[in-house]
């Protein structure tokens, strides 16, 4: 099995950001509380606390009689956002980031040459040196590699604090025998207790069992799921009708509140959602373009076309959008988003007559390997010249709290919201529609 994917694990996230910014702290115990009062619990614990005990939840009267010599600090929500963004941005130069799993944890697909063994381990080294270097050493991480997602959660669950684990063919299953059946993902108290009413009482016997065994424990689907995840299948989640989708948003700093700005940065997010949906392995067929406006008013609309990875094509798609923008003296633009949906995996897809053939594929695999090797921007489409170095890229913050402190560099209500793409009307019926008057912008 290949290696896929690897799972960056921050330690101790919210303590080891406050050691950092403050020396004084480092080597003592620290929890962070979210007020400061004596009767809430602990929201984080540093290496030296949990060392005596102390973790997520404990009640903070408790934790001080655990470890004495305490340090309480109230939690910097803003902070912790902040050191978040700067991370993945160090992770996304090392490897390209699929997936936000938490404000300390990230997947990362390895693509091609990614995947193998002794590459895997010197990008997850890699990835650790960027960060000592540019962040601090008290930002330590536990890397997990796997041939999945699952697998590598366990992996990088596996060495606390700072550690790198790799599992790989010659180690499974054999590698998690020694774990307890609360180690794997998805088995908490419950789960547990019908494994073991079922005969299942160690890893061993659980990696044994066949996947029949599983759905029928877990009552349907998830134990097939859990099956693929504990053997090392890539799983892929069927995409929703608004579950998933590729979306990058940026706010435009005041030189370039102009359209020609704009456009160039809109460029440089597609080419970057492509290549992120090309490494996802998965196509696209809707895009929805948003812009917002000096005085906050807010324009977006949406196309859907026949499914496609091919950057050349979702520019096709996206310039027929911009030119439906609003375009009155009055309309400044300040902020800018794409969002790529109606996602579904490679394996799902069927080739058509108008799939754009090998040169293409051949093209854009060789554009991202570029930029993988030398930096990204190393080649680009010329749309997004005069962008490069005003569009950092950010991933989306769904499921990061308190995104609205980030402040400043993107803006989620510029992505597309369910509404949006439920509304999306298909490419081909808007390109006769072109030809008609120019319709007014209605949602302007
Ligand atoms: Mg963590």
């Amino acid at each position: 099995m290949p290696l896929h994917t690897l799972i960056v694990d921050f330690n101790s996230y919210f303590a080891s950001v406050e050691q950092q910014e403050r020396p004084e702290l480092r080597g003592r115990p620290v929890a962070i509380v979210p007020v400061m009062t004596e009767r809430t619990s602990c929201i984080a614990a540093s290496l030296d606390a949990k060392r005596h005990g102390v973790k997520t939840g404990t009640p903070v009267a408790e934790a001080r009689q655990m470890c004495p010599g305490l340090v309480v600090i109230e939690a910097r929500s803003e902070l912790y956002v902040q050191y978040h963004h700067r991370l993945v941005a160090m992770i996304e130069r090392c490897v390209p980031v699929t997936e936000v799993l938490s404000i300390d944890e990230v997947r990362c697909d390895l693509p091609g040459d990614f995947s193998r063994r002794e590459k895997a381990q010197a990008i997850a080294q890699q990835i650790k040196r960027t960060i000592t270097h540019e962040a601090g050493p008290c930002l330590t991480s536990s890397i997990g590699i796997a041939p999945n997602a699952f697998l590598a959660k366990v992996a990088s669950d596996l060495v606390k604090p700072d550690g790198l684990v790799l599992f790989d063919d010659p180690d499974l299953p054999g590698c998690l025998y020694e774990l307890s059946l609360r180690d794997l993902p998805g088995i908490g108290h419950n789960m547990e207790q019908r494994l073991l009413a079922a005969g299942f009482d160690s890893v061993e016997k659980l990696c044994a069992a066949s996947r029949a065994d599983l759905r029928r424990i877990w009552g349907g689907i998830e134990g097939e799921r859990f099956y693929d995840g504990l053997h090392g299948a890539v799983v892929y989640r069927p995409a929703t009708q608004t579950g998933s989708t590729i979306g990058h948003s940026h706010v435009l700093p005041p030189d370039m509140r102009n359209e020609s700005s704009a456009l160039a940065t809109l460029h440089r997010l597609l080419q970057k959602a492509a290549m992120r949906l090309r490494h996802s392995a998965s196509y696209a067929g809707g895009l929805h373009l948003s812009l917002r406006y000096v005085g906050r008013d807010r324009w977006s609309d949406a196309l859907t076309f026949l499914e496609t990875q091919d950057t050349r094509e979702l520019i096709r798609v996206f310039n027929q959008l911009w030119d439906r923008r609003p375009t009155s003296a009055r309309a400044q633009p300040i902020g800018v988003g794409v969002t790529l949906f109606h996602l579904s995996p490679a394996h799902n897809h069927t080739a058509t007559l108008f799939e754009t053939g090998d040169a293409r594929t051949g093209l854009n695999a060789a554009i991202d390997r570029l930029n993988r090797k030398l930096g990204k921007n190393t080649v680009v489409y010329g749309g997004a010249l005069g962008a490069l170095h005003y569009a950092p890229i950010r991933i989306a913050f769904n499921r990061i709290p308190d995104v609205a402190l980030e402040g400043g560099e993107t803006d989620d209500e510029l992505l597309a919201t369910p509404a949006d793409i439920q509304n999306a009307r298909s490419s081909r019926t808007s390109r006769a529609s072109l030809k008609s008057p120019r319709r007014q912008a209605g949602v302007f």
